[in-house]
């Protein structure tokens, strides 16, 4: 990858770490879930409002590093308006990307502005970061009220 588009990528994970997309609490929520990475100390908690089996709204509320906030609030976008069955195949497909051995498997097709994450399969501690937000949707999504925990 070359930098230029390794700078891309981080300038739009700082924007959305600064300014962070659909974020506080969602009164009206149907449902909800919190997670946790112990071993970066982050803390997310995931608000849905699910329609007719698709998301219509979504909030988060959370403190923790760069990635995980930016991640959080890129997965909101990305899942705002899906199904439940696009939001769960998106989580697959997100985390195979971030995931993946090596760094220039192509598996970001369809992921759209997602891809700025492509970065952190090299460092296995930042993949939880980055899929905090994600494996809490898919609880809140799921209804499992234990909290989740990437350790
Ligand atoms: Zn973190």
């Amino acid at each position: 990858m070359s930098d230029d588009l390794q700078d891309l990528y981080q300038e739009v994970i700082l924007d959305h770490n600064k300014r962070p997309r659909n974020r506080g609490r969602l009164d009206h929520a149907t449902c909800d879930a919190e997670g946790y990475n112990p071993l970066c100390g982050d803390h997310v908690h995931v608000y849905l409002q699910v329609e007719d089996g698709r998301v219509t709204d979504i909030r988060f509320e959370g403190s923790g590093c760069a990635i995980s906030t930016a991640s959080a609030s890129m997965m909101t976008e990305s899942v705002k308006g899906k199904t439940l069955e696009e939001a769960k195949e998106l989580f697959r497909s997100f985390h195979a990307f971030v995931t993946r051995d090596k760094v220039e498997t192509d598996l970001g097709n369809g992921l759209g502005k997602l891809e700025v994450f492509s970065g952190v399969c090299q460092y296995p501690a930042r993949v939880k970061c980055a899929t905090l937000a994600w494996h809490t949707v898919q609880a809140a999504l799921e209804n499992r009220t234990d909290n989740v925990s990437t350790e």
